[in-house]
């Protein structure tokens, strides 16, 4: 239930509300926006309660929330959260009004490799650095991250290009050790619903990159990141992936609609990911467009110095050059709808 407060109600009127909400058997959640406050009651409680305080002072109206996630919808809070990811070099915003573009390779293979994709990516114009250390493969017996030593390669390539970085986490026994290598952590596709993963990450004073798993409606999605808000760690980033479908070209089918439908129903930033979206180099391009276009407020693209020897996902990885040139084409306007025939003059 959301309890709306009036644009005139006073300090002790929310307060009054944010007690008989816990009296009610439920948690407060204030959202205070630019004119009014909003206070959510979260759980399990007597909702008779809440819905008499329709008639307590400074109280607008009571709304059921409509949907199952509570703290990720934008009822309980319209506005949209910037989530800031701390570098040496400073912070980067995501949810604000620029597009920002993180980029790397899928697994942190050697020094050499990080360090010299870091100073390429940033060139070409990304604000952020990704690379795996701790991989989750399909298969046993392909390449799973060089972990501890890939943190330590993470952490001088940050030094080194002041871009602040992003790495997958797999295990909660694992957790801390990122969080003191790395400014944000990844919950992969295949970890979505891991809810002790999940419960562990609500804790942690760092942000979150989750992604989609390859078979969860957006629903569920969301009720993860419910589970990452309700325990504590607002800082949560929403990425579209790409998910299973009959089709059998691409890796994945990317939910381009997803991403806008993501940004409708949560106040959570939601970035695209084209690389695993499409397992195609060659549709990097056109997909990275489609997701601004839509609204992301962000891109994770793989790029390696020689994708051909790549040890994880060189089919999907792009080489310096490449990405430059999809940098380039992020910032190229859209086409304009055609015009009648015979108008063209008059709209020229
Ligand atoms: C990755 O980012 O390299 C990765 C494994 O992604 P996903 O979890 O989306 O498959
Ligand atoms: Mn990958």
């Amino acid at each position: 239930m959301i309890v709306n407060m009036s644009d005139k109600a006073t300090e002790r009127e929310i307060a009054h509300i944010i007690e008989r909400i816990r009296e009610a058997g439920y948690t407060a959640h204030v959202t205070r926006g630019v004119e009014r406050c909003i206070v959510a009651a979260v759980g399990n409680g007597r909702r008779h309660e809440i819905e008499a305080l329709q008639v307590a002072p400074g109280v607008d109206n009571v709304v059921a929330i409509a949907q199952p996630f509570k703290l990720v919808s934008r009822q309980v809070k319209p506005e949209r959260t910037v989530v800031k990811v701390g570098g040496v070099a400073g912070v980067v915003a995501i949810g604000g009004p620029g597009v920002v573009v993180i980029a790397g390779p899928c697994s942190v293979e050697s020094r050499e490799q990080l360090i010299s994709t870091a100073h390429a990516v940033k060139r070409a114009g990304a604000t952020m650095l990704r690379g795996g250390a701790y991989k989750p493969r399909t298969s046993p017996y392909d390449f799973q991250g060089l972990g501890l030593e890939a943190l330590k390669i993470l952490r001088e390539a940050r030094e080194q290009s002041g871009l602040p970085v992003v790495t997958e986490v797999m295990s909660t026994e694992d957790v801390d050790i990122i969080c003191e290598h790395v400014d944000m952590l990844q919950v992969g596709a295949r970890n979505m619903q891991n809810f002790a993963l999940l419960r562990r990450l609500a804790t942690v004073n760092k942000p979150v990159l989750l992604k989609r798993g390859p078979s969860a409606t957006v629903k569920e999605w969301l009720l993860a990141a419910e589970y990452l808000l309700s325990g504590g760690n607002s800082q949560v980033v929403l990425c579209e992936r790409g998910i299973k479908t009959f089709e059998t070209e691409m890796r994945n089918t990317f939910d381009l609609a997803a991403v806008a439908l993501a940004r409708d129903l949560s106040h959570l930033p939601v970035i695209a990911d084209p690389s695993h979206g499409t397992g195609k180099q060659s549709l990097i391009a056109a997909v990275s467009r489609a997701a601004v276009a839509v609204g992301a407020d962000g891109l994770i693209i793989e790029v390696h110095p020689c994708p051909e020897r790549a040890l994880s996902d060189g089919a999907q990885s792009l080489d310096f050059a490449g990405f430059e040139k999809v940098m380039k084409a992020i910032a190229e306007p859209l086409r304009r709808a055609a015009v009648p025939a015979g108008a063209e003059a008059e709209v020229a």
